[in-house]
């Protein structure tokens, strides 16, 4: 049985997928002002302040902020924060349509289902449903459905609160990449995202000399070099990083008991790591290490040419305190004695970044989880990849990836649709969300 709000989640659910505001990472891409018009119809006549945001040069990719003001001006102000794009699908991998939105026992399927129009969908129905009954909290609520997460959020979140930071002002911020569920042994965990790794993009160019592909003895050749590089890369081990986050992890995995004790011992880890399954060692290898994967290499004009010029793009990605001269430090090592030939350049950059658990909106997250699954607990994750939290960061608030799922849409599950094919989502998943943005507001502002 599906309740009122419930179908209300489902309904926006499968509207925003239908939206299909696709983004490739160019700037005419994603158009997501067809789910700000959605969600702002949605919202229009409840009372709520709308208020529409476009950033110059970028027509269509606009983001939406709508607020509850608060009583009392030293209460907290919390924002809900969705992002309205999501990335291209290969088509003929789907089951289904991609963009349908179609509803097929119990399930909402399309791209942004679980990424994260989900959440997107469900807070703009908890929202509504406050506004709607003439809620007036202590603390400020903002919501925020913003463009453009995929490309990395200049255009988004970024622009927002770059820009617009007076409109959002917000201590605290709740958004995507928690609420899984996992429990052996009668123990029952919900992940919170608490942190994310640094990103450091990197082109490194290597020179050579250019010569007649015929005579290839003795030559400055920029690809043979660059596959130095490339290997250097891939070989390259830098130390572990063993944070209470990572302990906390382990020990909540049904692994055998030495396994996590080597886990979690820097002397061990890496060792542990390669005894582990393949996917979980992956996993367990970013988690605790400043990665480089060599992604892209262009170079080389002609098949009798020697080439002159190589380009080689590496997707660092790194732990909390590895900043920028250290990321200059790893290359350096990684490297050896071919680090003087190759030219540095920053593509893109932005630390890894944590906030604290010792906060009130904790507190509050662990009561919202106990109500729905008791005796549960919060598992704070630092996440591999990137979300547009740290913006957040940067002004100060403390940022939290939640929403609260089944049990059958596991972290494994999950893991293998975002961005995956036949991403879909239960509607148990889209009720205890919508439950749960709905108690965390009344307990938090309220
Ligand atoms: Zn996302």
């Amino acid at each position: 049985m599906t309740d009122a709000l419930t179908a209300q989640t489902v309904e926006l659910l499968q509207q925003l997928i239908r939206n299909r505001c696709v983004n490739d990472g160019t700037v005419a891409s994603g158009q997501e002002v067809r789910t700000g018009d959605v969600l702002s119809a949605y919202l229009e006549g409840t009372g709520l302040d709308l208020e529409v945001y476009e950033p110059d040069g970028a027509p269509g990719r606009t983001s939406l902020v709508a607020r509850i003001e608060g009583t009392d001006p030293a209460a907290p102000t919390l924002c809900l924060m969705g992002h309205t794009d999501v990335v291209p699908v290969t088509p003929e991998h789907w089951t289904r349509d991609p963009f349908g939105g179609e509803l097929v026992n119990g399930e909402v399927w399309g791209r942004g289902a679980v990424d994260m129009l989900n959440l997107t969908a469900s807070q703009a129905v908890a929202l509504r449903a406050l506004a709607r009954r003439g809620w007036r909290p202590r603390g400020t609520l903002v919501y925020l459905a913003c463009a453009d997460e995929e490309a990395g959020g200049a255009l988004g979140a970024g622009y927002m609160c770059k820009r617009h930071w007076d409109a959002l002002r917000a201590d605290y911020l709740l958004t995507e990449n928690g609420g899984t569920v996992s429990g052996h042994g009668g123990e029952l965990n919900v992940t919170v995202h608490v942190g994310e790794k640094g990103v450091a993009w990197r082109r490194l160019r290597i020179k050579g000399t250019p010569g007649h592909g015929s005579m290839p003895y003795g030559a400055d050749n920029a690809l043979v070099k660059a596959a130095q590089v490339v290997t250097g890369l891939a070989n390259y081990r830098p130390a572990p990083y063993v944070s209470d986050l990572w302990t906390a992890f382990v020990g909540s995995l049904d692994l055998d008991p030495k396994v996590k004790a080597a886990l979690v011992d820097p002397s061990r880890v890496d060792e542990a790591i390669a005894g582990l399954p393949a996917g979980m060692a992956r996993l367990a290898w970013s988690a605790t290490h400043t990665t480089f994967s060599p992604n892209t290499c262009r170079g080389g004009v002609k098949t009798n040419v020697i080439p002159d010029v190589v380009d080689i793009e590496v997707d660092i990605r790194t732990v909390p305190g590895d900043n920028e001269d250290e990321v200059r430090r790893h290359l350096d090592k990684a490297l050896g004695a071919l680090a003087q030939e190759v030219a540095v350049e920053k593509l893109f950059s932005k630390p890894a970044s944590v906030s604290p658990t010792r906060t009130p909106l904790w507190d509050v997250l662990g009561r919202v989880v106990e109500a729905h699954y008791p005796g549960a607990r919060l598992l704070p994750r630092l996440i591999v990849g990137f979300t547009d939290a740290p913006y957040f960061r940067e002004h100060g608030a403390v940022a939290y990836g939640f929403g609260l799922f089944s049990r059958a849409l596991t972290a494994e599950a999950m893991a293998g649709r975002f961005h995956g094919n036949d991403e879909r989502i239960d509607v148990e998943s889209l009720a205890l969300t919508t439950q749960a943005w709905l108690n965390t507001c009344e307990l938090f502002l309220g």
